[in-house]
């Protein structure tokens, strides 16, 4: 039986000093005595902890339970042919709004569903990232007005601690209904705020829609931005990354300045990535990505009857087109596996 106390001081020794951090900000917006704050991007001691363990039981890290998560969030347990968790439907969809798909990642999708849950009160609030504190730098930012959104579209590729954001919206800004989008790290935090106990509950009760992003992996942000420069990049020039088809791009309007192998940038993912098993946000209301569909488009998956209700409604009401995910390449296979290779990634790491 570990002797390690779940507390703050236990977080620092089993999980942060150990490289397992994710930099979620779980622990940091969750801690009802504001003791953990943090340097650079790992959370730290800053008041005197009053042991009440909900650091540790909000952190995705400690200990999660997927079968478990199924049956609070969805009712039910995945089947065995739902090999990306539980869903009721996947799909290729595409903003159609033209701002939002001038500025966007993808197509556009998770941005315009916040828009469309913000427009019929679904949400009263949404915690995005923004580009704040450093060229590239994600930081979460609490946004109250549905025309305000489009400005935070597109992808950061280091942390953006989204739970600091929603410490702030609840906390400081009283919001009641926020929407948040969040790496699936962030969604399995967000989860245990909801239905772990001990863990952040006031700020899990106020959060009324969750958008998972698909993640492989993401970058510390001085690694990233000193092997741009290694590599004769300006950080500052870029106005555009991705990654597709195993490259890793950095585009300088619409030009390309970097388009390297994947393989050539994984030195600089996060080490506690390693530990994930999680690509699609498998417990998101609704999970979206890029891999799966052509090029300017989204892969949605609809997992929760909230997800359904947003989605539906936004593809109702215009704001969103989409077609089944069959009728596009690659399609759903290519997302299956690299949701296979992520679990299987991190079957060495956890077992050591
Ligand atoms: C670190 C990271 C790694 C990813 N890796 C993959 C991958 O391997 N394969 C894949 O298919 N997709 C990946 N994605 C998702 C993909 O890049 C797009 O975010 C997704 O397809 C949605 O596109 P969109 O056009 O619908 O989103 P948009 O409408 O452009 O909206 C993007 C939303 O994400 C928010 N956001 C941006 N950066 C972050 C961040 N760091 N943390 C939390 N929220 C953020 C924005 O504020 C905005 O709300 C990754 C995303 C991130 C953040």
């Amino acid at each position: 039986m570990s002797t390690v106390p779940k507390t703050s001081e236990g977080l620092m020794l089993e999980i942060i000093n150990k490289g397992k951090c994710v930099f979620c900000g779980g622990c940091i917006g969750g801690c009802p005595n504001r003791v953990l704050g943090f340097e650079g991007e790992k959370p730290k001691i800053v008041g005197i902890c009053q042991k009440c363990e909900t650091c540790w039981h909000t952190c995705p890290r400690t200990f999660y339970d997927y079968k478990q998560m199924d049956k609070e969030v969805f009712k039910r347990v995945r089947n065995d042919n739902e090999l990306l968790g539980v869903n009721i439907g996947v799909y290729a969809a595409r903003s159609k709004t033209k701002d939002v798909l001038e500025i966007a990642q993808d197509g556009g999708v998770a941005t315009t569903l916040l828009i469309y849950a913000m427009d019929k009160g679904i949400i009263d609030s949404a915690v995005v990232s923004e580009v704040q504190g450093g060229v590239w730098k994600g930081w979460p930012s609490v946004v109250s007005a549905s025309k305000e959104l489009v400005k935070s579209a597109g992808t950061k590729y280091t942390m953006s601690p989204v739970h600091i954001g929603l410490q702030d919206a609840v906390d400081n800004q009283r919001k009641s209904k926020v929407g948040i989008v969040a790496v699936p790290c962030e969604v399995q935090a967000a989860r245990k705020m909801q239905y772990t106990q001990k863990a952040a509950y006031r700020l899990g009760i106020k959060t009324r829609l969750i958008i998972g992003l698909f993640c492989m992996e993401s970058f510390g942000y001085d690694d990233l931005i000193n092997f741009l420069t290694s590599k004769g990049v300006e950080p500052k020039s870029v106005t555009k990354f991705s990654i597709s088809k195993g490259r890793f791009i950095a585009r300088v309007e619409g030009k390309e300045a970097l388009n390297i192998p994947l393989e050539e940038i994984k030195p600089y993912a996060r080490s506690a990535c390693n530990y994930c098993t999680d690509f699609t946000a498998e417990h998101a209301d609704i999970s979206v990505g890029s891999v799966g569909s052509p090029e300017g488009w989204s892969t949605v998956i609809v997992r929760s009857k909230k997800g359904e209700q947003v989605f539906k409604g936004a593809c109702d009401e215009g704001y969103i087109e989409f077609m089944p995910i069959e009728q596009v390449k690659p399609g759903l296979k290519s997302v299956i596996s690299l949701s296979e290779r992520k679990k299987e990634r991190a079957k060495s790491y956890l077992s050591a």
